[in-house]
């Protein structure tokens, strides 16, 4: 544990749920956990006592990504976790592979509904429609405007033409729209919707009063700090400002809100969180702006400012999109200006 995680507190300290079976983190509301293929292991699911039209049964938050493994870990959960009760409705807290990917699956499979924000939706359904909708030619050149040139490098990032629709090979063919303030009521509690930005096109996270629990989602991660990235469908997107701006949404929750992430464990502290995220930023900022105030740097030059760990491709084109994303935030605010050099890279340097 690190020093700010512990600053934080686990209310069910260690335990996580086994593989296949899930655990009662408040009344009606079951922590899954699965296991994914990538760097970041592992993402919470969530299982919500449900009624619908007069039905008893479940609500699912978020469904791993499309893998026969997480299928098969989701069939091991059906016969042992719902109490002999079915599935009524598939909720997505935003359309990032590991929270969308098996939402067509379970949608058929219990023959229901899937709710979700109209822009996670709507960016999904186009990333599914072809395997150059992300990434491939326009990410290579985005990458490559931003420094990431190294012809090997651009290569490869030309190649990696199928990555979303490999994980959401489909999303289902229509929704129900979640919008912020919205109230959606579960089982036997209402649960509000709480937009965010910065990380997704439109992330949902869900707050129950009652419960005083909050589905965080990807924008209240107790461990890791959010992934806040610039993409080449938004070139000069400012996300850092508005991830920063959305956790502020959560401040005025109760300090013991019970907070269940998708990556990491359940926890309270949440105003402890928000302070530390603030903090971490600020601090990335500086480092970036005092860079780029020694001599222009490119986002390719910010890596090495940004992480200090090695990285392959895959954490590279993330990071690049974070280095992006902090370039912008200060040249948004005037405190850099932009240059586009001869040789086709965007460099940043001090705004005189
Ligand atoms: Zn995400």
């Amino acid at each position: 544990m690190n020093e700010l995680e512990s600053q934080l507190h686990y209310p069910l300290g260690d335990d996580l749920p086994p593989a296949g079976r899930c655990i009662t983190v408040a009344p009606g509301v079951k922590w899954v956990r699965m296991a994914l293929p990538f760097a970041l292991n592992h993402i919470n699911l969530w299982l919500l006592r449900d009624e619908l039209d007069g039905r008893q049964g479940w609500s699912i938050v978020d469904c791993c990504i499309h893998k026969d493994e997480a299928k098969a870990q989701w069939e091991d959960i059906f016969a042992h976790a719902l109490d002999g009760l079915p599935v009524l409705r598939v909720i997505v807290t935003h359309m990032h592979p590991d929270h969308i990917g098996l939402a067509h699956w379970l949608c058929q499979r219990w023959n229901v509904d899937l709710w979700i924000s109209a822009l996670d939706y709507q960016v999904a359904k186009f990333g599914t429609m072809g395997p150059t909708a992300f990434g491939g030619e326009r990410a290579a050149d985005f990458f490559a405007l931003h420094g990431l040139n190294a012809p090997d490098t651009v290569a490869q990032i030309r190649a990696r033409t199928n990555y979303f629709p490999s994980l959401v090979p489909s999303v289902p063919d229509h929704y129900h729209r979640l919008l912020d303030g919205q109230t959606l009521r579960i089982g036997d509690h209402s649960w509000r919707c709480i937009s965010g930005y910065g990380h997704a096109p439109e992330h949902i996270a869900l707050y129950c009063e009652d419960l005083n629990v909050l589905l965080g989602g990807d924008m209240m991660l107790p461990r890791i700090s959010t992934n806040v990235s610039v993409y080449e469908q938004e070139p000069e997107a400012n996300s850092l400002a508005l991830f920063l701006d959305s956790i502020d949404k959560f401040k005025p929750l109760p300090a013991d809100t019970l907070v269940l992430p998708a990556h990491g464990k359940p926890f309270t502290g949440l105003h402890t969180r928000i302070q530390q995220l603030h903090d971490h930023h600020r601090d990335r900022l500086a480092e970036v702006l005092q860079a780029c105030s020694a001599a222009p740097c490119s986002a390719a030059d910010i890596l090495p400012v940004l992480f200090k760990r090695p990285m392959d491709l895959h954490q590279t084109t993330f990071a690049i999109g974070e280095s992006i994303a902090h370039l912008h935030a200060l040249w948004f605010d005037g405190k850099l200006q932009r240059t586009l050099d001869t040789d086709g890279v965007l460099r940043f340097s001090a705004s005189r």
